[in-house]
């Protein structure tokens, strides 16, 4: 844990009792100052005061005005569609807002001799601190970033969004790497951004309510650029958004998965599967992606590319980054590869909760046996169509089967209710070279409690053909 010792003896808020407001309300307590935590539910708060905190409505008068701060939780609107009403209250009273990300940078510049002790002698290179945010493929790139340095040989950990929150870390240590999954409601809240490297993936409209649309959503995350001032920017640019900002940043590395950035600057970029890096007009290295099969598809690509940069940024070798590229597993649920029997791949991407998840893994693959269905998103698959030829079968389960069935028009389907069903016909139907694919372009609540339980699932219910063809196959 991180103690945050700026707010030794005073009374600081906490709205937001899940995972990040609780980490926020232990580093404060930890640094000597007295949390006053609120959560609108009563669940969150039972949780906070059988811990030993204290509990106050933040959003009367009274208890507003005791606080030097508010630190805000993710999930807690601050602004749009409308403040929640502790917020609304702190502002009414002069009370800063704050969150965890911003507490987190405040704690690395304060740094306290006692926490990080060993970073104040002097010894050794400085920690570095490495933010990742945009639209899609945040986790990926975190978690990417943090595998490639590992495989290095180098001291990393990473939190954020993804795995610890970034207070639940542990106080960064010399010549160690900290890499942070940033959200776009992160960033904007933060008092202090300072990454020594930020990405930027791509943006693309999402929970565009609570940030008053596209502009407000672009505002949000372009902060991490602009007052994070980081050392060296890594930035997407196959977007608009993206083009505007490498624009207005010094020197940034620019990366591509659609065109050739062969300017005079530092670019990275895809071509015919391989990842190519580019400085000054020349070629600096170049690295076959196809061995890569925990980085398949055009989006992976993406990520890859983004992670290559910033890795260059933080000094690794391109043949030292290569490594950690063919190596990485994947994330569970996001174009997870579980295996292979007898030739047929199974692909489980159950975090593919609408179409257009789904659409990045049907791009990625050829012969499909199509696991879809669950309950039914708005606009459902019709947008898909493009790529049914790529299904040799779908095998459809939950309330969304007969809509996507009556979608898929003339491409083979098979109604099955359950995911055992479903997995047991595909694999009847399969021949070698065919890939399983659970790409539900739905959500899961009909049959599971998560996409995490359905990913799970799909997982168990796969390993017996996995184990059967492996017995069969270690026989002489
Ligand atoms: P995030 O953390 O931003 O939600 P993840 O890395 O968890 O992103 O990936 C979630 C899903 O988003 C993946 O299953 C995939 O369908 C899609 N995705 C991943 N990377 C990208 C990308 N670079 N561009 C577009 N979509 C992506």
């Amino acid at each position: 844990m991180i103690p945050i010792r700026a707010y030794a003896g005073q009374r600081v808020g906490v709205l937001g009792l899940s995972r990040t407001g609780l980490s926020a309300a232990r580093a404060l307590k930890a640094g000597g100052a007295g949390p006053v935590c609120w959560d609108d539910n009563e669940a969150p708060r039972a949780a906070a005061e059988a811990e030993g905190f204290e509990i106050a409505d933040l959003g009367r008068e009274r208890e507003a005005a005791s606080i030097t701060r508010l630190i805000v939780s993710p999930g807690v609107p601050h602004l749009y569609p409308e403040p929640n009403r502790a917020v609304a209250q702190a502002q009414t009273q002069g009370v800063p807002l704050d969150n965890d990300i911003g507490l987190f940078f405040q704690a690395l510049m304060d740094a306290d001799p006692e926490d990080f002790a060993e970073t104040m002698d002097g010894d050794g290179p400085a920690p570095k601190v490495v933010a990742v945010t945009g639209s899609n493929g945040k986790s990926t790139t975190t978690a990417l970033i943090h595998h490639i340095l590992k495989e290095a040989g180098r001291p990393t950990q990473m939190g954020g969004n993804i795995g610890r929150g970034v207070l639940d870390l542990d106080p960064p240590s010399p010549g160690e790497t900290t890499v942070i999954e940033m959200s776009s409601y992160q960033i904007e809240l933060a008092r202090m951004l300072a990454p020594d490297v930020a990405v930027f993936l791509n943006l693309s409209p999402d929970h565009l309510d609570r940030h008053g649309g596209i502009g407000g959503y672009f505002a949000a995350k372009r902060r991490l650029f602009e007052i994070g001032a980081p050392e060296r920017s890594v930035i997407g640019v196959d977007e608009q958004e993206g083009r505007y900002l490498a624009e207005r940043l010094d020197g940034p590395i620019q990366i591509s998965v659609t065109r050739r950035l062969k300017g005079e600057g530092w670019s990275v970029f895809m071509h015919k599967g391989h990842l190519a890096e580019w400085r000054g007009g020349k070629q600096a290295a170049a690295i076959d992606l196809r061995p890569a099969l925990g980085l398949v598809g055009a989006h992976n690509h993406q990520n890859a590319c983004a992670a290559y940069a910033a890795c260059r940024a933080l000094r690794l070798g391109p043949r030292q980054i290569e490594g950690g590229l063919i190596s990485f597993p994947g994330l569970a649920h996001r174009m997870e590869r579980i295996g292979e029997a007898h030739g047929v791949t199974f692909v489980n991407d159950s975090k593919a909760t609408n179409a257009d998840a789904a659409e990045k893994a049907l791009l990625a693959y050829q012969n499909i046996r199509w696991i879809a269905g669950g309950q039914a998103k708005e606009g459902g698959i019709a947008p898909l169509a493009p790529l049914f030829d790529r299904i040799a079968c779908a095998y459809l389960i939950g309330e969304a089967a007969p809509a996507f069935a009556g979608a898929l028009d003339k491409t083979p389907s098979k109604s099955c209710g359950t995911l055992d069903k479903a997995i047991a016909a595909a694999w009847a139907d399969a021949k070698p070279g065919d890939v399983i694919l659970l790409s539900p372009a739905c959500a899961s609540w009909d049959q599971f409690t998560s996409f995490e339980a359905r990913g799970d699932a799909f997982r168990t219910l796969v390993t017996p053909y996995l184990e059967a063809a492996a017995e069969k196959e270690a026989i002489p």
